[in-house]
């Protein structure tokens, strides 16, 4: 990795010797032709790890979101997301452009949308009327914070949605971080939701890939739907090992990285305690807020910079660090101690 401290995101980790050398020795088969055993066995171990029938390896985390909306959506119907999720926000107008569906959009507190808010917006039959399809959820939720939702939030979202004969879809990019902080199951966060996706490249530090899973009928169709976007692979088992290897070695240093991410709010806190959220519970995603030291993110970005310190600007003031396996507790303190010299001039 580079001399820099890069805070911009978990997705800036390189593959890990172990995963260099499983994608060399891989056993590999054409995909498409379902040829593949170690595809075949990244989807399965992938479905019984979310406690679901069945898993589709897909190249992003967009591509397993766009396949699965399309998959349990007709055109022309609406779903329910939320305004600060990736879904809706980061993935290029794909609910429009790919699945012709309309999308309304709920608001959260705290990561969490209103019982009532799902309630109402969901439409009722009618000849004038879209037919409200899917509820979106997201864990953790909303990229910029990294909220953990716990199973009993689910389960009530769950409730509305069966009672009213909608789908259930999450976002699970990052559901090993929200397992971690829980100290649950991955499985028990998915047990009310139909159909999950979960990234190999947050934070599990795989070069590339995503795993979709749900029912055997709804992978099946998902796959036929990826296959459409030119989203079926060859000898995709080279990188499926590394997938192997992300899920098998870098979940459980997770808590490493909520460790490192708890040291560094609360050294944010004590340079200023208002530029950091202090009640929020956190995985690994520290959003500051330098409005209240009158900075913008631009010249906060700009002169981190400049001590090797790479941040994300997520607005006019505010910024976002993550941490990931490339930062250690030093790395922190020493980021810590530049904002704190940065704010001091
Ligand atoms: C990163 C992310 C995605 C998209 O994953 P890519 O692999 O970057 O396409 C989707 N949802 C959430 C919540 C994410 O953080």
């Amino acid at each position: 990795m580079s001399q820099f401290k890069d805070f911009r995101s978990d997705t800036v980790t390189l593959p890990t010797p172990k995963m260099r050398q499983a994608m060399a020795d891989a056993e590999v088969g054409d995909d498409i032709l379902g040829e593949d055993p170690t595809v075949q066995r990244l989807e399965s171990v992938s479905a019984r790890l979310l406690g679901k029938e069945a898993g589709l390896f897909v190249l992003s985390g967009t591509m397993g979101n766009q396949v699965a909306i399309q998959t349990l959506t007709e055109r022309g119907d609406e779903i329910l997301v939320g305004a600060d999720s990736h879904i809706f926000n980061l993935e290029v107008g794909g609910l429009a452009a790919l699945s012709g569906v309309q999308t309304r959009i709920l608001t959260s507190q705290g990561g969490r949308f209103d019982p009532r808010d799902v309630r109402s917006a969901i439409r009722s039959k009618g000849i004038q009327a879209a037919v409200t399809r899917v509820l979106c959820l997201e864990n953790t939720c909303d990229l910029n914070r990294g909220i953990p939702l716990p199973p009993e939030y689910f389960a009530e979202m769950g409730n509305i949605a069966r009672e009213r004969g909608l789908g259930v879809y999450l976002d699970g990019a990052r559901i090993f971080n929200a397992a971690t902080f829980f100290g649950a199951e991955p499985a028990s966060l998915c047990k009310d939701v139909d159909a999950v996706m979960f990234c190999l490249t947050k934070g599990l530090a795989a070069p590339l890939g995503s795993v979709l899973v749900g029912t055997r009928e709804f992978i099946d169709r998902a796959r036929w739907i990826r296959q459409r976007i030119g989203g079926g692979m060859r000898q995709a088992g080279h990188i499926a090992a590394a997938a192997l290897v992300a899920l098998d070695t870098m979940r459980e240093r997770l808590a490493e990285d909520h460790i490192n991410a708890e040291r560094l709010r609360e050294g944010l806190a004590s340079v200023h305690p208002q530029i950091v959220d202090m009640k929020q519970p956190l995985t690994n995603i520290v959003r500051i807020d330098f409005a209240p030291v009158a900075k913008t993110s631009a010249s906060m970005v700009q002169r981190l910079f400049e001590c090797g310190i790479k941040v994300k600007p997520v607005g006019e003031t505010a910024c976002r660090m993550v941490t990931h396996w490339g930062i250690s507790a030093n790395d922190v303190d020493e980021s810590v101690a530049a904002i704190a010299s940065i704010l001091r001039q």
